[in-house]
């Protein structure tokens, strides 16, 4: 792929062209090398115009999966691949039937050991929620990398009858938010190397077509969360860094964007603190920590 091209994808200006669903990290990864095809989908003639044209200019495959109702009850989309590696274009269609299956997220370029504890916590009978196992599979103590957090990304998250309404009620509360990822994937731990690898590759791709973009999307991902479900979480306005006898502080200036389905009472009890101290057990401890609803797990950004 020429760079010319690329950064005409890749691109801040608001009068270049666009793809409706294609995400910047997505074709990033695939400039990056880090995967060799996305699955995204088209809207449309014009939309699907601009994707021929955008294939043709970089040289990518496209392979039509067809439509399929969404979880947000959008019938208009037509479900496609893109891609550089015709083989690897083949074997995610053959196993587009079966998006739970790891032969889906392998042919997407995901790494295995992600794909795998995808696969292992969507078939476990007791799951809880896919971030908060990611988050017990983590090393305690100490930050995360802004490069791993899924916190915003409802890909694959998005199958229990209520979860299209409070989806839809999460982004009518955010509509001019950026609630993207750098990796389009769920890790398997907020320390997985290989998505740290892979992540890091993709950010530098960010940073050097669309620093701005970048930037913003850094600084919105480096922040903690406190987190109680996919619905129901507060990102901090602040950092976190190890605090005393292996626990964790976090000094905060409130609580920041995207608004979430949290009870308005709990982020006024956060807006008031400066200084949320979290003890080894993930708990929060101290004079003068705030009262709040049990279930909780810190997660780290940073
Ligand atoms: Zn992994």
């Amino acid at each position: 792929m020429e760079r010319e091209k690329i950064a005409k994808y890749l691109s801040e200006d608001p009068a270049g062209p666009r793809c409706r669903s294609l995400r910047p990290d997505d074709l990033a990864g695939l400039v990056a090398g880090v995967k060799s095809v996305i699955y995204t989908s088209v809207t449309g003639a014009e939309d699907a115009a601009a994707m021929d044209a955008l294939c043709a200019d970089l040289g990518l495959k496209k392979v039509v999966l067809g439509r399929k109702t969404r979880v947000d009850g959008n019938r208009s989309n037509v479900d496609i691949l893109i891609g550089t590696d015709t083989r690897k274009l083949r074997a995610a269609e053959r196993s587009y039937a079966r998006l739970i299956g790891t032969e889906w997220g392998l042919a997407l370029g995901y790494p295995e050991c992600c794909v795998q504890a995808y696969v292992n916590w969507r078939n476990s009978r007791r799951r809880g929620d896919l971030v908060a196992s990611i988050a017990a599979n983590s090393p305690k103590g100490r930050p995360f990398s802004f490069l791993t957090n899924n916190v915003c990304n409802y890909y694959s998250l998005l199958f229990r009858p209520g979860d299209p309404k409070r989806y839809a009620a999460l982004l009518a509360a955010n509509p001019d938010f950026d609630l993207g990822p750098v990796i389009p994937w769920h890790p398997c731990s907020y320390s997985c190397p290989r998505s740290l690898a892979a992540g890091l590759g993709i950010y530098r791709v960010l940073v050097h077509y669309m620093p701005t973009f970048a930037a913003g999307r850094r600084a919105q991902l480096s922040k903690p969360v406190l987190f109680w479900d996919k619905f129901r979480f507060a990102v901090l306005n602040g950092t976190a860094s190890a605090g005393p006898e292996g626990g964790l502080t976090v000094d905060c200036r409130g609580v920041a964007g995207p608004r979430t389905l949290l009870a308005r009472g709990t982020v006024d009890e956060l807006d008031r603190r400066s200084v949320l101290r979290f003890g080894r057990s993930g708990k929060l401890y101290g004079p003068g920590a705030p009262a709040l609803p049990p279930g909780y797990a810190l997660l780290p950004f940073s």
